[in-house]
C-alpha cells in the first residue's frame, strides 16, 4: 500500500506521521522548499478550547480532542506549548449574553472548566485589561504553541519512521481510473499510489480538481498582526479574546511562547486567486491596533518588532472538509480554517485510522514516537550548556544575540534539513528577536554557505529568487 500526502503544513505533517504508524509506504509532497511555510507559518498559534465552534460542526468535533492531545504531543515531539488559559472579555450587556452562549456551546462540545468571572476577578488576574470590562469567560485549557515547529517536528519524526519526503515538488496531477486513484504526478515524475490525502491548505481546491472533484471552493481571508518584543512579557498572561463576530473570533491580545505579545488578526475576504496576498495594509494594521487597545489600553506600540499577515482558507460551508470523497482512495483534509491547527492532531489520528481500516493495514511494531528537539542553550542550566560546549565549541558561539542562538544550533538545524535563512529561523528562532535578523543574517548566511558547500550568493532566504547576496564586489 502506497499513500501520497499532499501538503506539509501542520495538518499534512501530522497525517503523514500518523500514517507511518502502519505498514504502508508514505510519501509527503510539498511545493515549497521546506515544511510549514503555508497557512501554518502565519497564524495566532492558539490551541483553542473549542467553545467558539457550533455543536455539530466538524470544527467542534475535532477541536476539543485536538486540544487534549496537545500536551502529550508536545512532550513526544519536544515542541513549545504552554497552557495559558484564556478570557473572552465582555464590555456590554449584549457581549455578556454572548459569553453565556459561548459557555453553553463549549459545554455542549465537552470543553472542561469554563467559568464566567466578574469584573474584579478578571482585573485581579489580568490587571492591564481595560477597566471598563464587565465580565470574562475563563477557559483554562487554551494554550499557545509554535505551529511551524509542530510541522517540522512531525516530519522529522515521520522521517525516522520511514517517510519519503519530497520538498520543492508540487503535485501537478492526480490520475484516476475506474473511479479509483492510480498515481500522482509532479515535475519530477509519476508516482503510482493507492490513496492520496489532500492537505494542500489554501490550494486544496486546485488539488481536489486534479482528482476530478469540483465541489470545493476556497478563498483567502487575510488576518494581519503586530508583534511586540519580549519586554512586554509580563503585561498579559492569558489569551485575551473580545466577544466574537459572525466572521471571526475578533482581534486578540495574546502572549507568545517566546515572551512577546501578538496583536491581531483582523479578517478581510480576498478573491479566490489572491492566495499569496500576505502583505499588510495601513488600514488593516490600524484596525488591529484599535481592536487590541480596546482590550488592553496601554500596549506599548513602540515595542513593535514585526507586522505580518496570514491567509485563512475559507469555504462557503464554513467547516472542515474531511474524509474519502467521490473517488476511491481520495481523502480530503481541506478547508482548514481556525481551529485547524488545534484540531490537526485529532484529525490526523482519525484519518490515518480510517485509511488503515479501509485498507486493512497492520500497525508497525517498530514505530518510534519520540523526536528530540534541538537543544537551546538559553533554556539550559549553565552546567548543561557547558557540557555541550565541551563536546563541541560551536555550542558556545552565540550568533543571534536577541534570542541567544548558537552556531551549534544552526549547524544542527542544517543537519536536520534547513537549507535557507527561513529554514534556520523557523528551527532555531535565530533572527526572530528584537533586531529581526539585523545583526545575525550575514553570519547565518556564512554558516549555511560553509555547511552546504555553496557560495554565499547561492544561499536563499526562502527558495530560488530570494537570494539576499548578489555576488562578489571585488573578485
Ligand atoms: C490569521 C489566521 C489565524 C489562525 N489562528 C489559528 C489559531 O490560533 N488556532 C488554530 O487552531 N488555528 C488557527 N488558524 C488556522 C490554522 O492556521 C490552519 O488551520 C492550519 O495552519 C492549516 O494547516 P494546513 O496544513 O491545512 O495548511 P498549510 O499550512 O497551508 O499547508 C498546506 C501545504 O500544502 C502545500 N501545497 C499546496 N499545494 C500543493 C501542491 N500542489 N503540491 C504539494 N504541496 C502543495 C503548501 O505549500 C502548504 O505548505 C489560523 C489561520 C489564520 C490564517
Amino acid at each position: 500500500m502506497r499513500i501520497a500526502v499532499i501538503g506539509a503544513g501542520a495538518v499534512g505533517a501530522l497525517i503523514a506521521r500518523e500514517l507511518c504508524r502502519y505498514e504502508a509506504e508514505v510519501l509527503l509532497f510539498e511545493r515549497e522548499p521546506d515544511v510549514g511555510w503555508g497557512v501554518t507559518k502565519a497564524n495566532s498559534g492558539i490551541v483553542h478550547a473549542g467553545f467558539h465552534d457550533e455543536p455539530g460542526t466538524l470544527r467542534a468535533r475535532f477541536c476539543v480532542p485536538g486540544n487534549s492531545l496537545f500536551s502529550g504531543l508536545a512532550a513526544e515531539l519536544e515542541i513549545s506549548f504552554r497552557r495559558t488559559g484564556a478570557y473572552v472579555l465582555a464590555f456590554s450587556n449584549e457581549e455578556f449574553s454572548t459569553l453565556k452562549t459561548l459557555r453553553e456551546q463549549g459545554e455542549a462540545n465537552g470543553v472542561p472548566g469554563l467559568e464566567i468571572h466578574g469584573r474584579e476577578e478578571v482585573l485581579a488576574r489580568e490587571p492591564r485589561v481595560n477597566p471598563e470590562v464587565r465580565a470574562g469567560l475563563w477557559s483554562p485549557t487554551v494554550g499557545i504553541t509554535l505551529p511551524w515547529e509542530l510541522a517540522i517536528a512531525a516530519v522529522e519524526n515521520a522521517l525516522e519512521n520511514g517517510l519519503e519526503l519530497h520538498l520543492g515538488e508540487p503535485v501537478t496531477g492526480i490520475e484516476v481510473r475506474g473511479g479509483k486513484v492510480q498515481a500522482v504526478r509532479t515535475g519530477a515524475g509519476r508516482y503510482p499510489v493507492d490513496a492520496v490525502v489532500n492537505a494542500a491548505g489554501l490550494f486544496a481546491d486546485e488539488v481536489a480538481r486534479m482528482g476530478g472533484l469540483d465541489g470545493l471552493e476556497l478563498h483567502p481571508r487575510r488576518g494581519e498582526y503586530v508583534l511586540l518584543d519580549e519586554t512586554t512579557r509580563d503585561l498579559v498572561r492569558a489569551v485575551l479574546f473580545p466577544a466574537p463576530t459572525e466572521k471571526s473570533k475578533g482581534i486578540l491580545v495574546l502572549p507568545t511562547v517566546d515572551g512577546g505579545l501578538l496583536l491581531g488578526p483582523n479578517a478581510q475576504d480576498l478573491p479566490g486567486e489572491a492566495k499569496e496576498a500576505t502583505e499588510t495594509t495601513r488600514e488593516g494594521l490600524e484596525e488591529v491596533i484599535a481592536g487590541a487597545w480596546r482590550l488592553v489600553p496601554e500596549l506599548p506600540l513602540s515595542q513593535a518588532i514585526k507586522t505580518f499577515a496570514g491567509l485563512r482558507p475559507e469555504s462557503p460551508q464554513k467547516d472542515f472538509v474531511l474524509g474519502e470523497m467521490g473517488v476511491k482512495g481520495f481523502y480530503q483534509a481541506a478547508a482548514m480554517r481556525s481551529p485547524g491547527l488545534t484540531a490537526a492532531p485529532a484529525i490526523a489520528n482519525w484519518l490515518a485510522r480510517e485509511i488503515s481500516l479501509t485498507y486493512d493495514l497492520p500497525a508497525k511494531s517498530r514505530f518510534q514516537p519520540k523526536r528530540r528537539g534541538i537543544p537551546h542553550p538559553a533554556d539550559l542550566s549553565e552546567a548543561e550548556w557547558e557540557e555541550l560546549v565541551e563536546k563541541d565549541p560551536r555550542w558556545g558561539r552565540v550568533v543571534c544575540f536577541c534570542n541567544r542562538v548558537t552556531e551549534g544550533e544552526i549547524v544542527e538545524a542544517i543537519r536536520r534539513g534547513a537549507r535557507t535563512l527561513d529554514g534556520i529561523k523557523f528551527r532555531t528562532r535565530a533572527g526572530f528577536g528584537q533586531c529581526q535578523g539585523g545583526f545575525c543574517t550575514d553570519r547565518i548566511l556564512e554558516i549555511l554557505a560553509r555547511e552546504l558547500g555553496k557560495a554565499p550568493w547561492e544561499v536563499t532566504a526562502r527558495g530560488k529568487g530570494s537570494e539576499p547576496v548578489l555576488g562578489e564586489v571585488r573578485p
